[in-house]
């Protein structure tokens, strides 16, 4: 464990608060469902579903209008870091006398857009785009929340619209009887072949709004995932393409909601003001619960926006498209752009994402956290870091052993300097996620390295700069009187963070064991008061193994300098569970991980 792991819970979650508290209800419609046309509860799709990956996407291809930078050479286009989902409703929609839109300002919003050149992500690429796929710094997502039975609005104003400036949209439906009809012109009803000739015409996805346009945070979790899941197969089984996106009704969710849309296999979902930054990031860390834009005003204010801080709509779509952060972000852009999404995939750390940039020198991986240290918004803190690329100190030879390639979670809680006479080994004490978050947020807490529980190894910092897993707080007192790295030579007070190499190994540590899932070890002598600690997996120790001899080797470390965190700091980091030099008095037996000669 590193230090101050225990103090940053807290404040992530009185951030989440916050968030959640100030979060507009920009829905404002509440739909009360009449049980003689409901769906029933259990009702089950007939038609089989076609497989998710088999399915043509009509509309997939990027719209040929790409935008070149003035400055770019022809074969260059500049590429977003930022698309913004634009939220709309009907074209007459109407929340309040401050908020609303009219068909006129609707029309010159999409006339705009379609004049200055802006690509219109359907669901798919909204998907590419935060796996990582490369699309023109100019596109946004265009979504209209349809809660309301208002057919003759989109027939006549919105989709003519998407025909005549070449636009796309991505429709979040209300998949319920009230509002949809088994036949077509039955009044303001929406008709299912209607909205697969749309779909198939390429002008429109058709994603999830729930069924019954319920609170989740008021809802058990069966609830919720009967909602998603029901309306879920039910547009896909009419509509014939798979539903990749949600929309919370009123932006609302509780702890167990995204689990439950990644179980129905959603990729993404959308509320409103989730956050600070509100366009969607290339490589989105937050992909189920992503911000949207309001592009609403009132007749006082307009051309204005009523909900943007009084920019007008081209402003705001400017604002939310422009490149952000890193001034050599637009320098190692590659110039293609993907031109075949795929929806399957998640983000792998070890392919560098586009516009990463390549950290060459100790230097430069410095420079470059002085300006991330500068970037307030959590979120874009995490973009930022998940863009620097360095070399990965491990030999070939190394890399090659492990189960896995090494994955870069690269983080700015670093010292300048480091001179490794020790490797220091910690137990994470929770899960790998939480690590990882830990120590990309601006905190005094970071290793070298991760190694998960199946083997898989990830480098945090480079050796050759001190990371922030161990500590004296500036004060030799503060670090175990026989610390074997707190003194230089001449017996002077030295940080050991500047002094070592540090790797943690995921493990819960101490555990309950009528409680415990994994592996146990039982420590007869509970030489820490503990008896039942979570056991190091065979591959986990194998990694340990592989990491500890490559370091070694480079560094000029005996043996006898590879160690454990309680070795420096007053704790039970790692436990007893990792023997590293005797054989085990202890259950179940296990020889010594670095047998002494
Ligand atoms: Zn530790």
């Amino acid at each position: 464990m590193s230090p101050k792991k225990s103090l940053f819970f807290f404040p992530l979650l009185f951030f989440l608060i916050l968030l959640s508290a100030c979060a507009p209800n920009s829905e404002g419609i509440v739909l009360v469902p009449t049980t003689s046309s409901a769906i029933p509860p259990d009702w089950i799709p007939t038609s089989t579903l076609p497989t998710r990956t088999a399915l043509p996407y009509p509309s997939a291809t990027l719209s040929p209008t790409v935008t070149l930078s003035p400055s770019a050479t022809p074969t260059q286009t500049v590429l977003a870091e930022r698309i913004p989902i634009i939220e709309y409703h009907n074209p007459s929609f109407r929340l309040s006398d401050e908020v609303m839109m009219t068909p006129e300002w609707f029309e010159a919003q999409m006339q705009w857009l379609s004049e200055n050149g802006y690509t219109t992500l359907n669901a798919a690429q909204l998907v590419d785009f935060l796996n990582g796929g490369a699309y023109p710094q100019k596109s946004v997502a265009l979504s209209f929340d349809i809660g309301v039975a208002s057919h003759t609005e989109y027939s006549e104003i919105v989709i003519p619209a998407l025909r005549k400036y070449g636009l796309k949209a991505i429709f979040f439906l209300v998949a319920n009887t009230n509002l949809i009809g088994d036949e077509c012109n039955q009044g303001e009803l929406y008709c299912w072949s209607e909205l697969r000739n749309w779909s198939d015409e390429g002008l429109i996805s058709v994603e999830s709004h729930g069924i019954w346009h319920q609170d989740y945070k008021t809802l058990d979790a069966a609830t919720q995932k009967q909602d998603a899941g029901l309306s879920k197969s039910l547009i896909e089984s009419n509509i014939g393409q798979p539903v990749l996106g949600f929309a919370y009704p009123y932006d609302s969710i509780s702890p167990q909601t995204i689990a439950i849309l990644k179980s129905l296999g959603y990729q993404f979902a959308v509320g409103g003001y989730t956050r600070h930054d509100r366009s969607v990031l290339l490589g989105d860390s937050e992909r189920y619960y992503l911000p949207r834009v309001y592009p609403y005003s009132n007749p006082n204010v307009y051309p204005r926006l009523s909900t943007t801080n009084g920019k007008t709509f081209e402003q705001m779509v400017q604002d939310q498209t422009s490149l952000i952060g890193l001034p050599t972000l637009t320098a190692t852009q590659p110039a293609t752009i993907n031109p075949s999404p795929t929806h399957t995939g998640t983000p792998v750390a070890s392919t560098p994402a586009p516009n990463s940039i390549e950290i060459t020198s100790a230097a430069e991986y410095l420079s470059m956290c002085n300006l991330i240290d500068q970037t307030i918004d959590p979120v874009l803190r995490v973009y930022q870091l998940n863009h620097l690329v360095f070399q990965i100190d491990l030999s070939p030879e190394t890399q090659a052993a492990l189960p896995a390639p090494v994955k870069l979670i690269p983080s700015c809680n670093i010292r300048p300097i480091n001179q490794p006479r020790a490797i220091i080994l910690h137990g994470t004490r929770g899960p790998l996620s939480g690590a990882i978050t830990t120590f990309q947020k601006m905190d005094n807490s970071s290793a070298h390295y991760i190694i998960d529980r199946d083997g898989t190894v990830y480098q945090v910092v480079p050796e050759n700069l001190g990371s922030y897993h161990v500590s004296c707080y500036g004060l030799r007192a503060n670090c175990v009187t026989s610390c074997p790295i707190c003194d230089d030579a001449n017996g002077k007070f030295v940080e050991p963070a500047t002094q070592s190499i540090g790797i943690e190994l995921v493990n819960q540590g101490t555990v309950l064991i009528d409680y415990s899932l994994g592996p146990v070890y039982e420590d007869y002598s509970m030489s820490f008061n503990y008896r039942y600690w979570e056991d190091y997996p065979e591959a986990q120790i194998k990694s340990l193994v592989l990491l500890v001899n490559d370091i070694r080797s480079r560094w000029n470390i005996p043996l006898g300098m590879v160690m454990g965190h309680y070795r420096i700091n007053t704790n039970s980091d790692p436990g007893p569970a990792l023997n590293l030099f005797w054989d085990r008095y202890g259950n179940p037996p296990r020889p010594a991980i670095f047998p002494t000669p």
